[in-house]
């Protein structure tokens, strides 16, 4: 137990780490580019967040939840997706007094007690957006296409973008009265969750994973058959700004998502390479979650796309990402006279800037040239007692091979210039 980590989580490891960061700073620069401000908060929150904010009927609340009872006899839940938290931020420190909308994201670790295996873990990570306070359908295809701009700056290829119209407050009814008609005889072959979800949320039966469950679905009559006319003319206007950017998408009448809040708008993109868990993002629309979590009336949109899931498939398709790893420069040392010089000249690189390594260990210079080559150095300064006291030190260019006579006094400014 001691050496081994939770099932479910992952160390990411240096050498691993780069890829993370630069997916992290791409997003970060999109967002920049589309006007979205960093949100951070809490990794755990009041369960009744959750409960409320994700939905009671769903997957996740009803079985994946990290719920423990703190100290304080409170009831809290480790995060399981961003969209909640985002809510109440907004509602908490009153956004909503602030010009609409508000577009937020958050880059971070949720968790969801679920059963690991490829692509699907208990500690994963999101990026994810939201928008506040706007209702228009030039937003769902902004958010929309914002999370298309992302898979493809990543490179990733042959991505599928499904979107769908769940409806609102005003055709669910319909669409719930005629989903229980298509569900009552077949009632007692449903599973015993979408027995349950039947009564409170028949809709949500369309999303189990189970096999009978989703064959007696096959013939359900869909959410586009139940849309009143203004989701109706919400999705194809959202559908025409898609089409106006060049924005591929597959109207899949069967989506309906993993979350209850969702309203109008609701979009997954799914990779053909991972295997069994090939959603690699999604979102929607969810208008009526800020009233639910205690705000005034305000509209919302947002996505999360899995990190591990987008890495997953860039190596699946053998993208590369232009990660820089290694120093710029070893300071090899021959005899311990030249040690102070070493680590003064060290430093002196660092505070221009230029990432700099030096043995530690004692190694011979044959061993030290070889972890160089090892760190991938692209330049080996060999400081040797005998040069230094002429005030010169060799520099060695690993690639090619070369190397010439540097005086110590101008060693910076000929580093600065070579790296
Ligand atoms: P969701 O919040 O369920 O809509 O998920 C959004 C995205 O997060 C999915 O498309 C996946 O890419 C990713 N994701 C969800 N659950 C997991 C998990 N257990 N492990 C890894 N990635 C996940």
């Amino acid at each position: 137990m001691l050496t081994t980590r939770p099932r479910g989580t992952n160390d990411i490891l240096p050498g691993e780490v780069e890829k993370w960061q630069y997916l992290e700073e791409l997003a970060r620069q999109v967002c920049r580019e589309y006007g979205y401000g960093e949100v951070r908060t809490p990794v755990f929150e009041h369960t009744e967040l959750f409960a409320r904010g994700v939905g009671e009927t769903t997957d996740i609340v009803e079985k994946e939840m990290y719920t423990f009872t703190d100290r304080g006899d409170r009831s809290i839940t480790l995060r399981p997706e961003g969209t909640a938290a985002a809510v109440r931020a907004y509602v908490e420190n009153k956004l909503y007094a602030m010009p609409q909308p508000i577009k937020l994201f958050y880059i971070g670790p949720m968790f969801r007690y679920d059963r690991p295996q490829a692509g699907r873990y208990r500690q994963f990570h999101q990026f994810g957006v939201e928008v506040f306070g706007s209702d228009s359908p030039a937003v769902d295809a902004e958010v929309i296409a914002m999370a298309m701009d992302i898979y493809e700056r990543i490179g990733l290829k042959d991505l599928e973008l499904h979107i769908n119209s769940v409806g609102c407050p005003d055709c669910r009814p319909i669409l719930r009265e005629k989903l229980q008609e298509h569900f009552r005889p077949h009632l007692a072959n449903l599973c015993p969750n979408c027995q349950g979800r039947f009564e409170r949320n028949p809709l949500r039966i369309l999303d189990c994973k189970n096999e009978k469950c989703q064959n007696i679905g096959r013939h359900a009559p869909t959410t586009l058959d139940a849309l009143c006319a203004a989701c109706d003319s919400h999705f194809e206007l959202v559908k025409s700004y898609l089409d106006a950017v060049g924005v591929q998408y597959i109207v899949d009448n069967r989506l309906v998502r993993g979350l209850d809040y969702y309203t109008r708008t609701a979009f997954e993109i799914m990779a053909r390479d991972i295997g069994a868990q090939s959603s690699v993002g999604g979102g929607g629309r969810y208008n009526g979650l800020i009233e639910e979590c205690g705000g005034p009336p305000t509209p919302g949109i947002g996505f999360a796309l899995g990190l591990e899931r987008i890495l997953l498939t860039a190596e699946r398709q053998g993208i590369t990402f232009p990660v820089t790893r290694g120093p710029a420069v070893f300071i090899a040392t021959v005899g311990t006279e030249v040690e102070k010089q070493a680590f003064t000249l060290l430093q002196q690189l660092r505070r221009q800037g230029i990432a700099a390594e030096k043995d530690y260990l004692g190694r011979s210079l044959k061993a030290q040239m070889k972890y160089a080559g090892k760190l991938d150095a692209r330049l080996v300064i060999i400081l040797g007692e005998e040069e230094v006291a002429r005030g010169v030190a060799v520099v060695r260019d690993m690639q090619a091979g070369e190397q010439q006579e540097v005086p110590m006094g101008g060693m910076v400014d000929y580093i600065k210039a070579k790296s």
